[in-house]
C-alpha cells in the first residue's frame, strides 16, 4: 500500500515547480491549479506590446541604436496574459 502522504510530498517536490500565487504571474509560464477545469497545468502565455515596449526600444535606441528592437522580442518588456491550456480561461497577467 502505497503511503499517500509520502506520495503527495514526492509529487509536490519532484514533479511540479512551485506553485505561484495570484498576483505573482511573470513573463514566463507558471504552474498553477486552474480554478475552473481543476487540473494542474502549466500556463500558456500570449504577449502584445505595450506602451512600455515602445518606451523601452525608444530608450534604447538613444543608448545603443543596433539595440532598439531588443524590447519587440523580449517578453520582458511585454504585457503577458496566461491561459489555462485546458478549457482557455485567462488565469493572470503580467505588466512590464
Ligand atoms: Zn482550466
Amino acid at each position: 500500500m502505497v503511503n499517500r502522504r509520502l506520495l503527495k510530498e514526492f509529487e509536490s517536490e519532484h514533479c511540479f515547480p512551485e506553485e505561484v500565487t495570484w498576483d505573482s504571474f511573470g513573463p514566463d509560464p507558471q504552474t498553477l491549479t486552474c480554478p475552473v477545469c481543476k487540473n494542474r497545468v502549466i500556463t500558456i502565455t500570449h504577449s502584445s506590446c505595450s506602451w512600455k515596449t515602445h518606451l523601452a526600444s525608444t530608450l534604447m535606441c538613444f543608448l545603443c541604436c543596433p539595440f532598439c528592437l531588443v524590447p519587440y522580442f523580449v517578453n520582458v518588456f511585454k504585457t503577458v496574459q496566461h491561459f489555462c491550456p485546458a478549457c482557455g480561461l485567462m488565469l493572470g497577467e503580467y505588466r512590464a
